[in-house]
């Protein structure tokens, strides 16, 4: 169906694209300079082989949520952009990679890094988390969730069973 747009309503809509635009690039910048001064960043995880590959973003630039910085996006959605990119194969589901997350507890001050146990106990995989997502040594808590064990994880058995009530009040805060 078509309709005549008024010269008002086009100017109208112009302005609110230069809008939008302007935010984009307010967003960028902040996200540039958060980078370079080197902000930590909570976010996703998977490990395919030797490959680590996060989705992160610096938490100065995230909101809080019942004192939780998560990351937005969620694993299915940054497998399926990796399949499009051609960064992992097309016939693997996501679940069946070991993948984590990363969690910063404004109350704590603490990040967490969650993730399934063939990640944590895969020393180089754990220091390439940490660099990718420049993570400090010192604030930084390692543990497995109950959600991110993959089909190769050790069959009933927990790894690393302190701080278990921390991660369930995150389980429960994450969607
Ligand atoms: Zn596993």
């Amino acid at each position: 169906m078509d309709r005549k747009i008024s010269a008002e309503e086009r100017k109208e809509s112009d302005r609110q694209v230069r809008k939008l635009l302007d935010e984009i690039a307010a967003r960028n910048r902040r996200h540039a300079r958060a980078v370079k001064a080197g902000v930590p960043e909570a976010g996703i995880i998977f490990m395919l082989g030797a490959k680590i590959l996060t989705n992160g973003y610096p938490i100065t630039e995230l909101p809080s949520c019942g004192g939780l910085k998560t990351y937005g996006t969620d694993h299915r959605d940054f497998w399926r952009s990796l399949q499009r990119m051609g960064v992992v194969p097309q016939d693997t589901v996501y679940d069946e990679v070991p993948r984590g997350r990363v969690v910063y507890n404004t109350k704590t001050k603490q990040f967490h890094l969650m993730a399934d146990p063939c990640i944590l106990k895969n020393k180089t995989a754990v220091r390439k988390i940490m660099n990718e997502l420049r993570l400090p040594a010192d604030s930084t808590k390692i543990e497995t969730d109950e959600h991110y064990r993959c089909p190769k994880c050790p069959k009933g058995k927990q790894v690393g069973n302190e701080g278990k009530r921390g991660e369930r009040q995150i389980t429960r805060s994450r969607k």
